[in-house]
């Protein structure tokens, strides 16, 4: 059992100003795994003082010493990697392998980043009579969902760190414990006291009071488009900047001239990793309608290979994060069912054999764009094929959404890929694949309006400052 009740506030670990505790349950078995701490308005305000203390100091740093810090950081996150991994696993039900693979190694690839974006990032500009300074946006607050946790947590506090702002974190309250043991290793690491601060609890509490505090300065938010709108909402009178990083229904384009079953079985099977719970997974998948029965076998095949269970054993896929998530998603089902898509692997229910945990089948439907479960984010293992008649058609159908995060596009003739690639309105297109720290992360529409990961990443906590007659007019 972990019982993680302190929050990290001015470089100490703190109680709660009033106590008030809460079970997490791990969603494999449906057990309480632990105890956390909930949060108040008083211990924002206290941890937000602290921030603003430490702004003084931490803003005014140089370079060296915050690339001295991060590699600290990103030391003592390896020494402990193996920890932060079983973690996620725990809290949010991940496979072990993931867990303790790709999860943890997205956490520790945005440290990385920052530290060598850092090393000859260009704070300073001349431009003509003008100095060009960009400067620290000042207190953050930092609020993070439960589905990738140290992605999104480092994501963040690595480019707030390494451009001289002060943070308060809000983890999410499904998935608190890598967020606890990362508050360790900052701490350890030597972060000065305030710059980095950590108060656990509902969203609606700490979340909401992030928004609306008149010592915050931004908010960095991934999470749901509901609560993103109520973040704005709430941070509007403030005026402060707000980054959204939202949710995403995006297209994958499998083209004609490339191998379908191949093609058809790695989008289903990336479909279902994370079982499914991947803002950027590829949720509709197009494929060439005269091509259909070639593509609905090999999704078939794919889907129903897929082995689910204990995340600690030997599975590809574990449960979803919760209850209520596992509701969500099997009423997507039903109404999947119900609004006439073929149903062509997976279904309701859990799969055979397990009777606890909130475990769902990977599922396939075949369906048409308007249907709902292509509409809307249903953020599980379920996965929709639509058939396009040509190459414009394709395009039509993966714009025609309110969402515009991601985008994939798997084609032999790589011009052509390119030019599909171009026309798609979302943020992050992955033409056969491939992987970059570097490469932008955010999303058009709907799916918000921030840019994470790399150089982009550090304009979200940077104010532009312009310094006229710095140089003498000539
Ligand atoms: P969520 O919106 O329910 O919660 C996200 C965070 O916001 C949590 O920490 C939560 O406690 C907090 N929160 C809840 N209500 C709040 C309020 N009123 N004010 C301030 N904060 C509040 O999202 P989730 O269920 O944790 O995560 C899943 C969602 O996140 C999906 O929609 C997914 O697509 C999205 N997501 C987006 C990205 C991206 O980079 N675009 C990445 C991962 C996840």
């Amino acid at each position: 059992m972990r019982n993680y009740t302190q929050f990290y506030i001015d470089g100490a670990f703190v109680d709660p100003i009033t106590p008030k505790t809460a079970e997490v349950i791990n969603p494999a078995t449906e057990a309480v795994s632990g105890t956390i701490s909930l949060g108040s308005e008083a211990d924002v305000d206290k941890a937000v003082a602290a921030a603003r203390r430490a702004f003084a100091s931490w803003s005014v740093s140089t370079v060296a010493e915050r690339t001295d810090l991060l590699g600290a950081i990103l030391a003592e996150y390896e020494r402990r990697e193996r920890e932060l991994g079983e973690a996620v696993t725990e809290e949010m039900g991940a496979p072990l392998s993931l867990g303790c693979g790709f999860h943890t190694l997205l956490g520790k690839g945005h440290i990385g980043t920052a530290l060598e974006v850092l090393k000859t990032y260009k704070f300073e500009e001349e431009r003509g009579v003008t100095m060009i300074r960009k400067e620290p946006i000042g207190v953050c607050g930092l609020i993070t969902p439960w589905n990738w946790p140290m992605n999104q947590t480092c994501v963040k506090i690595a480019p707030a760190l390494a451009t001289g702002c002060t943070m308060i974190l809000k983890p999410p309250q499904l998935a608190p414990y890598s967020a606890q043991i990362l508050a360790e290793i900052l701490h350890t690491a030597g972060v000065p006291a305030g710059v980095f601060n950590m108060v656990q609890g509902a969203g609606s509490v700490i979340g909401a009071a992030l928004s609306r505090h008149k010592d915050v300065d931004m908010i960095s938010f991934t999470g749901s488009e509901p609560v993103g709108v109520q973040i704005q909402k709430d941070a509007a009178d403030t005026v402060k900047r707000v980054g959204l990083e939202l949710g995403g229904k995006s297209a994958w384009i499998v083209l004609d001239d490339t191998s379908m079953a191949a093609n058809v079985a790695g989008a289903t099977g990336g479909m279902m990793g994370n079982s499914g719970q991947t803002c950027s997974a590829g949720s509709r998948l197009l494929v060439p309608a005269a091509r259909m029965e070639e593509a609905i076998a090999a999704a078939a095949e794919a889907a129903n290979g897929v082995t689910v269970g204990d995340p600690t054993g030997n599975f590809a896929m574990g449960p979803v994060v919760s209850k209520s998530q596992y509701n969500i998603i099997q009423d997507y089902i039903t109404k999947g069912i119900d609004e006439g898509a073929t149903l062509i692997a997976g279904g309701p229910g859990r799969p055979e054999g397990i009777d606890k945990g909130w475990f769902v089948r990977p599922t396939v439907f075949v369906g048409t764009n308007d249907m709902v479960i292509a509409r809307e984010e249903i953020f599980g293992p379920v996965l929709v094929m639509i058939g396009y008649d040509d190459l414009d058609h394709a395009v039509e159908i993966a714009n025609d959404s309110d969402f515009g995060l991601g985008g994939y596009v798997s084609g032999e003739d790589l011009g052509v890929a390119r030019d599909v690639s171009k026309r798609m309105r979302t943020g992050a297109i992955w033409v056969n694949g491939g992987f970059d720290f570097n490469a932008p992360f955010g999303g058009y529409k709907r799916s918000g309006n921030g840019r994470e990961w790399g150089v982009e990443g550090f304009a979200e906590y940077l104010e532009t400052k312009a310094i006229v007659g710095w140089n003498a007019a000539g």
